[in-house]
């Protein structure tokens, strides 16, 4: 099979333009297209070969060497029983294992990444570790917060472009943002250099940005911290993160809560737990205590006559909420009897003398000294 004319492959004058070579391409890739065509064989083979035809009418250079030299022009790079094969300038230079596993990649991908066109991106998903007081956890709260994020620039909107200008169409690529060539009967891609695959070129970059079409922003942002939070909880703020690049979509910011320790309470899941001292005096003749909750106010408590250290206390739904209204959990109140110190000498005569009045005052005591005995055998 003779490889064809180029300008018979466009259908187009050779003393066509370039627009008129441009649009007479693109009519034909539109049409033979391989996401178009699928397993269309015969359409494939159109497509490439008016690619191929394109590459080289389209650059002024490789047009000259070809209407001088015709294909013979681009001959001698290799190339397996096909006609034709391994003509592109920057295909060549990649080396045999860069060829190889295009080649591979490409064999994989059927081809139907050939049309990149502007490569926008995603903003990468950001996080921040927010500290919040068991109160705040308690109580829900809205928090600001500053933090530093990748935001479009304002003075190039983003583009990377300087002001007047925009960001032109790779000519290497034609803004595919791959070069595409044949190697033997493999049809192969690569990233195309000038760009990075971008599809297109910045000529003249932004200053305030460099040409990346992102700055560094200081980002005040209110959070809602919810009911119930706690270390560990997630809040996701959608869009809030890393802008997109080239237009793409924003990522989102991630909140890590972390709850700070308390002075009073601890918290185990929704259950709150606290030690109370207890007068020892209180302790055994009973009376009221106030205990402190989370929205500021007291419980008052009755403690029994004989009341001991460790003794429980269970203040139903007095707890933390449960995230989005879901339960309520308790505080546990464990007493602690605090025994009294710095007695004077009245004082101890006093409890001398309590001590003395009274029998089977102290259970626990007794039946303790009654195992001891047991124990060594005096029992
Ligand atoms: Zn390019
Ligand atoms: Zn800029």
């Amino acid at each position: 099979m003779a490889k064809r004319d180029f300008y018979d492959v466009l259908g187009v004058d050779k003393g066509a333009d370039a627009s008129t070579i441009k649009s007479a391409y693109r009519k034909l890739a539109m049409k033979h297209h391989p996401d178009r065509n699928p397993d269309n064989k015969d359409a494939e083979e159109k497509f490439r070969e008016a690619t191929e035809a394109y590459d080289v009418l389209k650059d002024d250079q490789k047009r000259a060497a070809y209407d001088q030299f015709g294909h013979a022009a681009f001959d001698g790079n290799g190339g397996g029983g096909r006609p034709g094969g391994g003509g592109f300038s920057g295909f060549s230079a990649g080396g045999f294992s860069d060829i190889f596993d295009e080649m591979f990649s490409d064999f994989m991908g059927g081809g139907r990444r050939q049309r990149r066109g502007q490569q926008s991106r995603k903003g990468s998903d950001l996080r921040y570790d927010l500290s919040v007081t068991l109160e705040q956890a308690f109580e829900g709260d809205t928090q600001k917060i500053t933090i530093p994020v990748p935001a479009s620039c304002e003075s190039c909107g983003g583009s990377g472009a300087a002001k007047g200008s925009k960001p032109t169409t790779c000519s290497s690529c034609d803004g595919h943002g791959k070069i595409r060539a044949q190697q033997g009967f493999f049809s192969v891609e690569r990233t195309c250099p000038t760009c990075q695959g971008q599809g297109e070129v910045i000529s003249q970059p932004c200053t305030s940005c460099g040409g990346q079409g992102r700055i560094q922003k200081n980002k005040s942002l209110n959070v809602n911290i919810p009911k119930g939070v706690d270390t560990g909880t997630r809040i996701r703020l959608s869009g809030e993160g890393e802008a997109g690049l080239r237009g793409g979509p924003s990522g989102d910011l991630y909140i890590f809560i972390n709850v700070k320790d308390h002075g009073l309470f601890t918290r185990e899941g929704n259950n709150l737990f606290m030690t109370m001292p207890v007068p020892m005096v209180k302790a055994i003749l009973g009376g009221t205590v106030d205990i402190p909750n989370l929205d500021g106010k007291m419980a008052r408590v009755t403690l029994e006559e004989g009341t001991q250290s460790g003794h429980r206390l269970r203040l139903k739904g007095k707890g933390m909420p449960g995230l989005q209204g879901r339960g309520r959990g308790d505080m546990y109140v464990d007493i602690h009897v605090e025994t009294p110190v710095n007695l004077n000498a009245r004082q101890k005569e006093l409890l001398a003398e309590m001590e003395k009045a009274g029998k089977n005052q102290n259970p626990e005591s007794d039946s303790f000294v009654k195992r001891i005995k047991k124990m060594f055998g005096e029992g």
